[in-house]
């Protein structure tokens, strides 16, 4: 029965290529478990729709999906160039105007954001997902700056610039940030994720805002700055600032070199685990994709290495953003977890240090993980208010499913990314973790090993009143 449960979730962007209500529901039933709406392009009355195509395909399908709205964050772009398309030379001098005007052709560029602001002369500047390398020269006036191109090649319109040396100095939101964290708050999104975080800083900034807007969103740190993870000190707080994490590999690429970032994977996996926060690998991960309707071995081989270290969720950009396969590839995506998951195991990591106190959650979870191993149980249901004990859960990596029931429809979106999480929405009773597992084995969505004529559930439940979750009981079922 858990062997056909994916564990490891999959978070999928929508763009062109899953613009309408019908692509949406087929990638959810594909297996894509929450959906990221990107700031970065499209407009407000875009993503309400978007919202709304992703609601109804989650109800009619009786499956609790997330939503992830993504800010775009320091993250500057190219304004509109002459034909779209501007050649460059190494030893060009270009300027980068951020005062709007229209390129004519020549060497002086319109960009979006004032960097005369924020960068130092010296400090490297990247334009076009790193294609052209250049350093700043000259701060040429209160809106521009003059860079010297260091090879030649092309840049076209709206393309993306990287400043890995420059300190946004704690403030890295952008007005548009402002904008879109105001109109998000009242939309129905259940993470916020923010692009170029620096410091810990960053993330409490965007929490105090959302809080101050009333949204119940919880916040992704997007790790892709060379400043992110200049110590790993900085990292440890980031991941402790923040409810969840994103390896942003493309980012991080360019800014920190494309051979720092499957170390870096591997660290912030583990982080995650410790501080039972939530962590998705993201970018490039069945890139080919795009094109084609086969992975490479090394996509696939890539996607298996997210699973086997434990990730709780791999993400698709472009794949289904912008791709000729959007649907093919989120099966395939499931097919390669579902094999990784049945045929190897997760290495244990310890959130109970030797020595050291932890939270009773944490140890109840830790026990009843353990239990559901040794007794070979069908599966593990958390009764569950925050979330905080399902997420407590998830971080022991059980290769049990975790079936959480909630009275918050909230909490079950966001459970829809953690780890081995299938979160249901149910009016409390004392016993709602049992009631729904009979529900659920009842209807058939929960099967007994074969052999086995009752289901083995291990339940983890407590009294708010009391001290929270505290109590684990195994029941036939
Ligand atoms: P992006 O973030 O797709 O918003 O740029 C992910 C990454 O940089 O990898
Ligand atoms: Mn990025």
């Amino acid at each position: 029965m858990s062997k056909l449960f994916k564990r490891t979730k999959i978070l999928a962007t929508i763009g062109p290529a899953t613009n309408t209500a019908e692509k949406i529901e087929e990638i959810i039933m594909a297996g894509a478990n929450g959906c990221r709406l990107n700031c970065s392009h499209g407009s407000n009355e875009e993503r309400d729709q978007q919202i709304k195509w992703i609601r109804e395909a989650a109800e009619k399908k009786g499956r609790s999906v997330a939503i992830l709205q993504d800010l775009q964050g320091p993250k500057i772009r190219l304004g509109f160039l002459k034909d779209n398309h501007l050649d460059l030379k190494a030893g060009d001098e270009v300027i980068l105007e951020s005062m709007e005007f229209e390129h004519d052709g020549g060497l002086v560029v319109p960009v979006q954001y004032n960097l005369a602001e924020k960068v130092k002369v010296g400090e490297p500047i990247s334009m076009f997902d790193g294609k052209i390398k250049a350093k700043i020269i000259e701060i040429v006036s209160d809106t521009a700056i003059k860079i010297r191109v260091e090879n030649d090649g092309f840049i076209m319109s709206r393309k993306g610039l990287n400043l890995p040396d420059t300190d946004f100095g704690g403030d890295i939101l952008t007005p548009k940030d402002l904008a879109d964290i105001e109109y998000g708050a009242g939309c129905d999104y259940d993470y916020v994720s923010l692009s170029f975080v620096q410091r810990a800083s960053d993330i409490l900034k965007l929490k105090q805002l959302l809080l101050s807007y009333g949204s119940t969103a919880k916040v992704i740190a997007k790790i892709e700055t060379k400043k992110a993870i200049e110590s790993d000190e900085n990292l440890e707080e980031i991941v402790k600032a923040s409810d969840g994490i994103m390896v942003a590999r493309g980012d991080m690429a360019v800014e920190a070199g494309a051979e720092v970032v499957p170390i870096i994977q591997r660290r912030l996996i583990a982080l995650c685990r410790e501080h039972a926060k939530l962590c998705i690998v993201a970018t490039q991960m069945l890139s080919s994709m795009v094109d084609n309707l086969e992975p490479t071995r090394a996509e696939v081989s890539d996607v298996a290495t997210a699973v086997v270290q434990g990730a709780d969720v791999v993400m698709l950009s472009d794949e289904t953003a912008n791709g000729k396969y959007p649907v093919e590839t989120v099966k395939e995506m499931k097919k390669v977890i579902l094999y990784t998951q049945n045929h190897s195991r997760i290495a244990p990591i310890s959130k109970l240090p030797v020595g050291e106190t932890s939270e009773i959650y944490d140890a109840i979870s830790n026990a009843a993980a353990r239990m559901a191993e040794k007794i070979e149980a069908d599966v593990i249901v958390c009764q569950t208010a925050s979330g905080a004990t399902a997420m407590s859960m998830a971080a022991e990596r059980p290769n049990v499913p975790i079936v959480s029931v909630t009275r918050n429809p909230r909490v079950a979106n966001q459970l829809a990314l953690i780890y081995a999480n299938s979160a249901f929405v149910r009016t409390y009773s004392e016993d709602f973790g049992y009631d729904l597992a009979r529900e659920l084995k009842e209807s058939g969505y929960l099967k007994t090993e074969e052999g086995k004529k009752d289901l083995v559930a291990v339940i983890v439940s407590g009294d708010k009143d009391k001290v929270g979750t505290d109590t684990i009981k195994v029941r036939w079922v």
